[in-house]
């Protein structure tokens, strides 16, 4: 089968060996699958990052395929495997798979190969069927948005809480996209780009911020949040109290928690979402002594994954309006060049169908 192989930090397209669906696996035929940022970053310091994790110097992982936002078409399934979605039937799926050889991130490992391929396998239990009417594209959005909704629901949000979300990415727009569907709200949202700002607004940011012209924190007083220790104190002496300010960091390199630590007002939460894969540090004593709260966030439950899909499926949410691109899987080194820069694209889809 035609598959878009990780080599290093080179994308090829080659033929490789077509799966063999194990006990309690499904093989499956790719219909769609989207590019993430954590796909950007893992081809460019995967391989260092393990490296320095198991103490040696960096050096090639064997090949591997990524991709972990798809929607598929059920094929087969593997020996002593319930049939309980008929051949044919289109599924998404939290991307992870089970083998004999144990449990494995589908798209994250040479066991366990991803959407940017013909066919791929997944767990047979994990398998949801596609709402009929729910076209490709917005199916295989389940798994970004479904990242939004884990970090809403992992953020101590008060009633009345002002959110303001850094970084109008993907995982960004998705929490703007949960936070609105949880009806919490305000939500300021502040990126460099006017591209991003643009869509943040259209998914239902309630202000958008240019960092460059104005300090995104400085929106927090209009929403009653005392912007120092100071005002939070006068404000408590006056018996006025205001819900947990949220601070969702989506950007993901060096410097943003400490960056956001020095700027937030006091008492508040930093949902850290964006993936750094490099080295950080922060200075802990401002953050005692504002008593800030750090949570840092990673996916979804199933459940969670289950409810997005419900959501897209109802148009609560109108996921299909990030997709900016479409290619085949020999267009998807290109793509991944395309994405680096944030004026031209927010999420390109890779369609393997396309012969
Ligand atoms: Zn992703």
């Amino acid at each position: 089968m035609r598959a878009v192989v990780k080599r290093g930090q080179r994308l090829e397209l080659d033929e490789i060996v077509e799966p063999t669906p194990d006990k309690g696996q499904a093989l499956v035929r790719t219909l769609r699958c989207g590019i993430c940022g954590s796909d950007l970053h893992a081809l460019h310091h995967m391989d260092k990052m393990v490296a320095e994790r198991a103490g040696g110097t960096p050096r090639p992982l064997p090949d591997m395929v990524m991709g972990h936002e798809f929607c598929a078409e059920i094929l087969d399934y593997g020996p002593d495997t319930p049939h309980r979605l008929k051949p044919g039937t289109r599924v998404v799926s939290v991307p992870v798979t089970n083998s004999s050889k144990g449990y494995h991130p589908v798209g994250y490992s040479p066991s366990a190969p991803g959407g940017f391929a013909e066919c791929m396998l997944l767990d047979e239990r994990l398998l949801l069927e596609v709402p009929n009417g729910l076209s490709d594209d917005l199916a295989a959005l389940t798994e970004p948005f479904a990242v939004g909704a884990h970090a809403v629901a992992r953020a101590a949000l008060e009633p009345g809480s002002a959110s303001l979300v850094i970084g109008c990415g993907p995982v960004g727009l998705a929490i703007i996209a949960a936070l609105k569907i949880a009806g919490k709200g305000p939500v300021i949202a502040a990126d460099f780009s006017p591209r991003r700002r643009a869509e943040a607004e259209r998914m239902g940011a309630d202000v958008v911020v240019d960092p460059a012209v104005d300090g995104p924190h400085r929106k927090w007083t209009d929403y009653g949040v005392p912007a120092t220790e100071a005002e939070a104190h006068i404000a408590r002496m006056a018996g006025k109290m205001h819900a947990r300010p949220i601070v969702f960091e989506c950007v993901g390199v060096p410097g943003m928690v400490q960056r956001i630590i020095e700027d937030c007002p006091p008492g508040a939460q930093i949902v850290v979402a964006g993936v750094c894969m490099e080295p950080d540090s922060f200075r802990p004593s401002m953050a005692i002594t504002k008593q800030l709260n750090l949570e840092f966030v990673y996916g979804y439950t199933p459940d969670e994954f289950a409810a997005t899909l419900r959501e897209i499926a109802e148009g609560t949410v109108d996921a299909g309006r990030i997709i900016t691109g479409t290619v085949d899987l020999g267009g998807v080194p290109q793509a991944f060049d395309d994405l680096s820069d944030p004026e031209n694209h927010v999420k390109i889809m890779v369609d393997p169908t396309i012969a």
